[in-house]
């Protein structure tokens, strides 16, 4: 037991009342907004914002003006509070007023003109006003009398406040890591059973005819545990890819989904047609061929097609394929699963297992659709954490 003197003293020398544990997104956010010097950020990395930077093809997918908790994988009632609090409309305010105006792509999402720095820069000007800690990375964080131990690689911190910020699995090499599960589960939290998501499918030896096809792509729609995802799909060497695969992986745990290759083709236009077959699909010549080998079908006009080979054919427009996996943690954009948002309050983002310990961002169960969304999630939780403290700290 310590002594409440020594604990008074420690909290005396404490230069710092809040630590932050990561510097990604959505710690950047949460400094940002915390009054002036009174939060730690500490980062294993030599940069913050490493994720930022390589995100949406280098232009950051920031949000989207479809927004609601129908985009999530989470508990509904849990994100809700956060996504209305600071919805996509305040998010783009906040950065409007510190000039960066995002542009609106592919009818809804908000990119940056003309790169992630442009973000990243917006953030780390206004971050600035804390003391950040590079190239440190948390090893363990204990309470002792009110206090929390945060042991790093080079000493250990104390402080009134943690906040967990470290994010999911994905992309070890921008120095994703376990310690957010490690730490919520030495206070006592569950950990929903993560994956990969956001993320490619590798395929089984049925489709290892795809492998031939990298490179190519096509617009489709890909039914998965009842959810549709519209999008393109982008054969790769290991498997499929593009926009509506990723968006798939979010809701596959195993077994079937369904891939209809000719979303917005009318199947009458082939009947009586003159056309070769692979004339008349509107897919890429490669792959109409690809899949006619595969269907055992001889590319003829369309009107000498017999009935059972019509129906060969229909079946691109409900194709059934069971993923071997994914590309797996080095290629998703997040990691679905995460810390068990039961145990947190949804207002503060605090812990119900343990007074003045926070999560935000990635860390949490909660996985948005591609689109901005896991972009929009870190900065409204950030925000209601940020004020749930400053509320406190007017306590204090
Ligand atoms: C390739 C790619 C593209 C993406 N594109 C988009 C997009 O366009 N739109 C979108 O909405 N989302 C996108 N995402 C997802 C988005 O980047 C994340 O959901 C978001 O960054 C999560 O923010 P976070 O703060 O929770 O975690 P992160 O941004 O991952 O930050 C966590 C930080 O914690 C640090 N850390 C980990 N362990 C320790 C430790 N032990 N000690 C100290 N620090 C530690 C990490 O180095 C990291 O900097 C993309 C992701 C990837 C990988």
């Amino acid at each position: 037991m310590c002594n409440p003197r020594v604990a008074l003293a420690i909290i005396a020398s404490m230069d710092k009342k809040i630590i932050i544990i990561g510097g990604g997104a959505s710690a950047l956010m949460l400094a940002s907004l915390l009054p002036k010097n009174c939060a730690t950020v500490i980062e294993s990395n030599p940069k913050l914002g490493a994720k930022i930077l390589i995100s949406g093809g280098g232009r950051c997918n920031i949000t989207n003006t479809r927004m609601g908790t129908g985009y999530y994988l989470a508990d509904a009632e849990f994100v809700q509070p956060s996504l209305k609090r600071f919805d996509e409309k305040a998010l783009i305010d906040w950065l409007g007023a510190r000039k960066l105006h995002p542009v609106i792509q592919k009818e809804t999402q908000y990119f940056c003109r003309d790169s992630s720095k442009e973000l990243l820069a917006v953030l780390l000007k206004e971050s600035q006003k804390q003391t950040i800690l590079l190239s440190e990375k948390v090893l363990e964080v204990s309470k002792r009398e009110n206090i929390f131990y945060v042991k790093t690689d080079k000493k250990t911190h104390t402080a009134q406040r943690v906040v967990i910020a470290s994010g999911g699995l994905s992309f070890p090499t921008l120095g994703a890591s376990s310690i957010g599960y490690e730490i919520a589960q030495s206070f006592g939290h569950g950990v929903i059973k993560t994956a990969p998501a956001l993320v490619g499918f590798t395929v089984q030896k049925e489709q290892f005819f795809f492998k031939e096809l990298s490179g190519v792509s096509c617009e489709v729609k890909i039914r998965v545990a009842e959810i549709v995802c519209e999008g393109s799909l982008l054969f790769a060497h290991k498997g499929v890819s593009g926009p509506a695969v990723l968006d798939a992986s979010l809701y596959w745990e195993k077994g079937q989904i369904e891939i209809d290759f000719l979303p917005y083709f009318s199947w009458k236009s082939v009947l009586g047609s003159k056309k070769q077959i692979s004339s008349l699909l509107p897919l890429p010549k490669r792959l109409s061929k690809a899949f006619l080998v595969q269907f055992a079908l001889e590319d003829k006009p369309c009107n000498q097609l017999s009935k059972e080979e019509m129906q060969k054919l229909y079946s691109l427009s409900h194709y059934r394929l069971a993923p071997a996996g994914t590309f797996g943690y080095t290629k998703a954009e997040v990691t679905k699963g995460g810390i068990d948002t039961s145990e947190i309050d949804n207002k503060s983002m605090m812990s119900l297992k343990e007074q003045g310990l926070y999560f935000i961002g990635e860390v949490m169960d909660v996985t948005g659709r591609l689109g901005g969304y896991n972009f929009q999630w870190a900065f409204s939780s950030a925000y209601s954490c940020a004020q749930s403290i400053k509320g406190e700290m007017d306590e204090d």
